[in-house]
């Protein structure tokens, strides 16, 4: 039997109802008691790393869960871990940055509704956790729904809804029916070549702005007031910005020139940009932006905090955005 490491974050997969609202209050062993189900299928241990409302998971959460599955990866088969839907996707992602070359799975899924409504999607998506888990693919995964979706491109695209994630600009890396797992290989990363590595070193310091019409072109002298060190715009379309009347474009010039690193991607969810399309996409390039091509929010998000962590060089956070690190990004040829 493979053994199989659980460990707990919260969520509303272990929440319950009190006076002011759903709160993680289950712990690992209570859960535990409701997967009476996978009793001869998998032995499996227990851990709780946090008991929190993913709302409330940021960096510095990231860098415990990432430390928890280093420790434990020789010791087991896989590792599920339960963590509320809200910012799982980021979680999924920057963990996949975060453990280079790790040789085992982990897999993230949590639920819409409690593991102790009647009507709890929880037990399914445990299911498929456990199964990718045992899977033997190597690699960081999120389980939703019958469906195995690539950590770096999974995306809530749903509030209450039990498909709530997308696999987004990337196939299912595995589905659920009938006929059990079924592994989708063109989907899955490939084995790693090396021994993992923990790089958990994170800048929080970054900013990302949803790009609007007549967004106005001081905000980035206040991101620099800040001392944020890296921002990621979602521009519109396949890549652009404004720089009649409101100019965006010589406030790029000036953040580049601080040691600020952009990432330019679309506010589009689907498809990749290409900034070198259009004039007002090739004026963001000509100021030293990076693009991040078909990469979703999270994966650029999480992979800018991620190499702002390792590196305090500008050129070297570019140069880590010239690489496809986990299936995070296709470049366009
Ligand atoms: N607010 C919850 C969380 O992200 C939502 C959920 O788990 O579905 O922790």
């Amino acid at each position: 039997m493979k053994h199989i490491l659980l460990l707990t974050t919260g969520g509303t997969i272990a929440s319950r109802r009190t006076a002011d609202g759903l709160a993680p209050e289950l712990d690992g062993s209570a859960l535990a008691q409701r997967l009476q189900v996978f009793e001869g299928h998998y032995h499996f241990t227990v851990r709780d790393i946090l008991h929190l409302d993913s709302s409330n998971i940021q960096p510095e959460e990231w860098q415990l869960i990432a430390r928890a599955i280093y420790a434990a990866k020789d010791d087991y088969d896989g590792i599920v871990i339960t963590h509320g839907t809200d910012t799982m996707a980021y979680t999924a992602s920057v963990l996949s940055f975060m453990l280079p070359g790790l040789s085992i799975p982990v897999v993230l899924t949590g639920s819409q509704l409690p593991i102790d409504h009647p009507l709890t999607d929880a037990t399914e998506n445990l299911r498929a956790a456990f199964a990718m888990a045992a899977g033997g693919q190597s690699g960081v995964f999120l389980a939703f729904d019958r469906k195995i979706i690539l950590g770096c491109r999974a995306v809530k695209t749903r509030t209450t809804a039990f498909d709530a994630f997308e696999s987004v600009n990337w196939p299912l890396c595995a589905t659920v029916d009938g006929s059990g797992l079924t592994l989708h290989p063109e989907a899955l990363p490939s084995p790693p070549d090396r021994p993992c590595r923990l790089l958990d070193a994170l800048d929080p310091g970054v900013f990302l702005i949803k790009l609007t019409p007549g967004l106005r072109p001081e905000i980035f002298d206040v991101l620099l007031q800040m001392h944020y060190r890296g921002i990621v715009i979602e521009a519109f379309g396949a890549g652009g910005l404004h720089f009649i009347r409101r100019d965006l474009i010589s406030q790029l010039q000036k953040a580049t020139d601080a040691g600020l690193s952009i990432v330019v991607c679309s506010q589009c969810l689907y498809e990749r940009s290409d900034f070198s399309l259009y004039q007002v996409g090739r004026k963001a390039l000509s100021q030293g932006v990076i693009q991040g091509f078909d990469m979703t929010t999270e994966a650029a998000v999480t992979k800018l905090m991620w190499a702002l962590g390792q590196n305090s060089d500008p050129a070297a956070v570019r140069r880590i955005f010239t690489q496809n690190l986990a299936g995070e990004v296709r470049f366009v040829v």
